[in-house]
């Protein structure tokens, strides 16, 4: 059997990245370039959010753009990637497998959390894309179990990426991109690394209790979700390479993460 693809975990940032990378630009182009070219690419991402596990099904996804006031060259951006029926159908197997009541959306396309970073990573669009929800009430263990479930396709070619955020404070971020960053976003950043090196995962999925800035880093928990889907679906022994530690806004951690 062939070696198993690495997984990935990403911040996708603010949808301006579509249009204005800076420097996680090298980042996520780097990544791509590093890996063997994907059959196909399954993703989980923190702006679609359902009440049971679902992956898009689509044969032609929609470039869903999922957000209101950017400028208008934002919402002419397609990413005319191929769905990948065959992977939903494989992936909805995997879930029901381990109990999971699961979907296929035929209709779903990919919002700016899949797109956005795969417009840098594979700009031709010609890798197929099934998308991944999240179900935010289930919290982390469950996104550990969902990505344990889809583990075995990162040995058929298929690269798994949670795409979400490090630390996604909102309400605190400052409107220059070149703010310093906020002295607890650099410490949550730590703590997680410090855990996923150490691969507690029970620590982890607590985050919110045992971290002094878990809620403050994270008010609500979509965003970090994809991380334990990453973790989930990575293989057991892993090492984990941290790509990128870059903080935007003062609160908005890019962290990118390689699980191989
Ligand atoms: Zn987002």
């Amino acid at each position: 059997m062939a070696a198993a693809l690495p997984v990935l975990f990403l911040s996708h940032g603010s949808p301006m990245h579509a249009l204005q990378p800076g420097a996680v630009r090298a980042v996520w182009e780097g990544i791509a370039r590093d890996l063997p070219r994907p059959k196909a690419i399954l993703i989980s991402s923190a702006h679609w959010e359902t009440d049971i596990p679902a992956v898009t099904g689509t044969s032609r996804p929609e470039t869903i753009h999922d957000f209101y006031g950017f400028p208008k060259p934002l919402y002419e951006i397609q990413y005319p990637a191929p769905g990948a029926p065959e992977l939903a159908e494989k992936a909805l197997g995997l879930l029901k497998e381990k109990n999971f009541k699961a979907a296929v959306d035929a209709t779903r396309g990919l919002d700016h959390g899949a797109w956005s970073p795969l417009l840098y990573m594979y700009p031709k669009a010609d890798v197929p894309v099934v998308q991944v929800a999240v179900q935010t009430p289930l919290g982390p263990a469950h996104h550990v179990e969902l990505g344990r479930a889809l583990a075995p396709l990162a040995r058929e070619g298929v690269l798994i990426i949670g795409s979400g955020h490090m630390t996604h404070n909102l309400r605190e971020r400052t409107r220059d991109a070149a703010a310093p960053p906020a002295a607890y976003a650099r410490e949550f950043q730590a703590w997680v690394k410090e855990k996923i090196e150490a691969r507690d995962f029970d620590t982890l999925v607590n985050y919110r209790e045992l971290n002094p800035h878990g809620v403050r880093s994270h008010p609500t928990d979509e965003h970090f979700l994809p991380l334990f889907v990453a973790l989930g679906a990575a293989a057991g022994n892993y090492r984990a390479e941290r790509l990128y530690d870059g903080i935007e806004m003062g609160t908005l951690a890019m962290d990118a993460y390689r699980f191989s």
